[in-house]
């Protein structure tokens, strides 16, 4: 069920939808069209299982893990390897050793498992972007490993819906701001959809888009966040799913 709310009002009465036309919307990827972030969870578990450790519990495990993952993202940005270099470093702080090479090959395992699965899309979402599609401008806006992310694409066989796609090592308001420049956005026209607060919904308000917010269970706990009120002339959508876009668009 839809919940209809333009102005972040608890008190506002939830109008009657209306399908707007001519919109640009801006899309996410990763647990917005596809299944992605329960295969990192499944080496994390795999990792922590196979780890072992006889002092640290398997949260404490997976906060270092978290640690380690935001260093290594400044540094290197997102995407597999990036991933694998933070369970090595995970690792080798938390048993203060070197790795073997037998242990790094599991490690390799773990996440040669996450390139390896199919591409998963999300229920309806083929259905709701050939709608989508007829009635929009659609460009997919997916930050991480620009190899990683357009051959996700290419196997999801979406591309044709999509305009443009953008990759950007991160999503922050400045990178908005030069996507609605590079397309020639009109601002109260186009919305960011995505799962994450902290990646699409709050800089992409932050940015005078309005936005779409669409949950998904398995977010990445590095993508949490509290999701920012719209101000001013901004509008925030919180669906409970892909399909529902297409009673507003
Ligand atoms: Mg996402």
């Amino acid at each position: 069920m839809a919940r209809y709310n333009p102005c972040m009002s608890a008190t506002s009465p939830a109008p009657a939808p209306t399908r707007l036309t001519n919109q640009t919307l801006l899309m996410d990827a990763d647990d917005t069209l596809w299944e992605n972030n329960i295969y990192f969870e499944q080496a994390i578990a795999s990792f922590i299982s196979d780890l072992d450790h006889k002092t640290h519990s398997p949260r404490q495990v997976r906060e270092h893990l978290n640690r380690c993952e935001r260093a290594t993202i400044a540094a290197q940005g997102y995407g597999i390897q990036s991933f694998r270099r933070s369970l090595v470093d995970c690792f080798e702080q938390l048993t203060e050793t070197r790795i073997t090479p037998e242990r790094h090959a599991r490690i390799l395992s773990f996440t040669e498992a996450i390139s390896g699965k199919e591409i998963q899309l999300l229920s309806g979402v083929v259905e709701t972007l050939q709608h989508l599609a007829r009635r929009h401008r659609l460009i997919l806006v997916t930050k991480g490993d620009v190899g990683e992310q357009t051959d996700k694409l290419e196997r999801s066989g979406l591309q044709a819906f999509f305009t443009a796609v953008e990759v950007p090592a991160e999503k922050n308001a400045a990178v908005y701001r030069s996507v609605i420049e590079q397309h020639h956005c009109d601002p109260s026209a186009t919305w960011m959809i995505g799962n994450s607060p902290k990646s699409d919904i709050n800089p992409a308000l932050a940015a005078g888009l309005h936005a779409v917010f669409i949950p998904h269970a398995c977010t990445w706990v590095l993508e949490h966040e509290a999701v920012d009120p719209p101000s001013g002339l901004t509008r925030l959508l919180k669906l409970d799913s892909f399909p529902e876009l297409l009673a507003f668009f």
